[in-house]
C-alpha cells in the first residue's frame, strides 16, 4: 500500500520546537508498505524551530497571535497533492496541521479539544482514510496482509 505520514512520525525533526515524534511500533506495522512523508509546516516555509501553532476560532495562529490560516491552507493542498494517490494516510495527533481526534484549544495552555487539523480537515473532504498515532489497532487491521 501507499500510505501518506506525518515526517515527525518517521523521525524528521520537523516539529515546531525542532524535536520529532518518532513512532516505533507505527513504523514496524508499516513496514513494506511505500511511505509518503508530509510536513505541512515545512512545506509552508516555517523554520525549525518557530513559535508554536494552534486553531482558534477556524484560524490558525502563532503564539505570537499571528494569522498564519492562509500560509497553511496553502501548504496543506500542495501536501494533498503528494498523497492524492495513497490509500490511507498516518497524522500526529494534537497539531493544527495534523491532529486527526483532537487539537490544542487555542489557548497555548495544553489543553486539547476535539477537533481536525488543517491537513487531516482537507483529507476527510476529499475522501482519503485519515488515521492518527493513536489507531494502532485500526491502522493494523486495514494494513496488515496487504
Ligand atoms: S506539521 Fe504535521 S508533520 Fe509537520 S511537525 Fe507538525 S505534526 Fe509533524
Amino acid at each position: 500500500m501507499k500510505i501518506g505520514i506525518s515526517a515527525c512520525l518517521t523521525g524528521d525533526k520537523v516539529r515546531y520546537n525542532g524535536t520529532d515524534k518518532r513512532n516505533s511500533e507505527l513504523l514496524k506495522i508499516l513496514k513494506g508498505h511505500e511511505l509518503i512523508k508530509i510536513c505541512p509546516e515545512m512545506t509552508a516555509g516555517f523554520s525549525v524551530p518557530h513559535e508554536p501553532l494552534e486553531i482558534r476560532n477556524g484560524k490558525v495562529y502563532s503564539s505570537l497571535d499571528r494569522d498564519v490560516t492562509k500560509k497553511l491552507n496553502e501548504a496543506a493542498r500542495k501536501c494533498l497533492e503528494m498523497i492524492q494517490n495513497c490509500d490511507l494516510v498516518v497524522l500526529k495527533e494534537r497539531s493544527p496541521s495534523c491532529g486527526v481526534h483532537l487539537i490544542y484549544d487555542g489557548t497555548f495552555s495544553g489543553k486539547s479539544i476535539e477537533g481536525h487539523g488543517v491537513f487531516t480537515r482537507l483529507c476527510i473532504k476529499n475522501g482519503i482514510p485519515v488515521y492518527s498515532e493513536n489507531d494502532i489497532e485500526e491502522i493494523k487491521r486495514k494494513t496488515v496482509g496487504t
